[in-house]
């Protein structure tokens, strides 16, 4: 990709600052999928920095490897090869214990369908963790996470009773129930209008700058990376370039030379 001329912020590839605590790490990761001729290299040596206590957007065309990437920096997904790093933690190495509970205690993920179990209420699947670790959740976030989020009227009604806006709002709040390290979200604002869509960004941009926590946030909107620190822009499972302190108008210059579409989901 070709730089822009006189942009400051844009850099090439991510680069390793040593003066800034890194959340997470993803270390010359490859993953495949299928073997012989439907082998498809989703990530092709990925190497990327997540500092801590950053909002941090990736962005890139359909099929450059976003989700796998995402799944993977969860441990929800296991790289072919390389190395994903949870702060000291190298998730490669765990047995399916830890990583069990590492996903519970350090992880909230926000599946981009929201992925909640269809015979629970939505305050049921907003619990889960917390029942299933046998934690009560903080009952004062609960109330101010679903207020926020504008759910309060909604969490006896089951998944298919709700629309798909409000189903990524109860995946948000799952999520976030449980304060974790690092909040990694897949399009949370793609099924969203605008009003919600922007009350979700400012809940996730105050997980970072109230409670130091990392967001990872996966987005086909420049207004949303905008919102954010750094956008870390894909291309063919590999990064491709970062924009720091992101602007709508900087995010469409460079996201357009990946030949995403604002709007697309991927
Ligand atoms: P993105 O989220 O950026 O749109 P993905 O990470 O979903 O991209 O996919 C990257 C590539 O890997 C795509 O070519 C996709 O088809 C392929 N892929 C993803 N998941 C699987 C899977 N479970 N099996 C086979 N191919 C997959
Ligand atoms: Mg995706």
């Amino acid at each position: 990709m070709t730089p822009v001329t006189g942009d400051s912020n844009y850099a090439p590839s991510t680069t390793t600052d040593p003066t800034r605590r890194l959340a997470a790490r993803a270390i010359d990761v490859v993953r495949e999928y299928g073997a012989g001729d439907n082998r498809v290299r989703a990530l092709d040596g990925l190497s990327i920095d997540l500092f801590a206590s950053r909002f941090t957007a990736i962005m890139g065309a359909s099929g450059s490897g976003k989700s796998t990437f995402l799944h993977c920096l969860a441990g929800l997904d296991q790289a072919t090869s390389g190395t994903i790093l949870l702060g000291e933690t190298d998730l490669g190495r765990l047995g399916e214990t830890s990583l069990t509970a590492t996903r519970r205690d350090r992880i909230g993920f926000v599946f981009q369908d929201g992925n909640l179990l269809p015979h629970l209420t939505a305050g049921e699947n907003i619990d889960l963790s917390a029942s299933l670790a046998g934690r009560r959740p903080d009952r004062a976030w609960r109330s101010e996470l679903v207020e926020r989020l504008g759910i309060s009227d909604r969490l006896r009604h089951l998944p298919a009773e709700l629309s798909g806006g409000q189903r990524q709002r109860v995946a948000v709040a799952r999520a976030l129930l449980g304060r974790p390290d690092l909040i990694a979200a897949d399009e949370p604002t793609g099924a969203l209008d605008s009003a919600s869509g922007n009350s979700l960004l400012e809940l996730l941009r105050s997980c970072v700058e109230d409670y130091g926590q990392t967001v990872v946030m996966v987005t086909h909107d420049p207004v949303a990376a905008a919102v954010t620190d750094e956008v870390i822009l894909l291309r063919d499972g590999r990064a491709a370039g970062t924009l720091r302190a992101p602007t709508h108008d900087t995010v469409l210059e460079h996201v357009g030379a990946l030949a995403v579409r604002p709007g697309v989901t991927a």
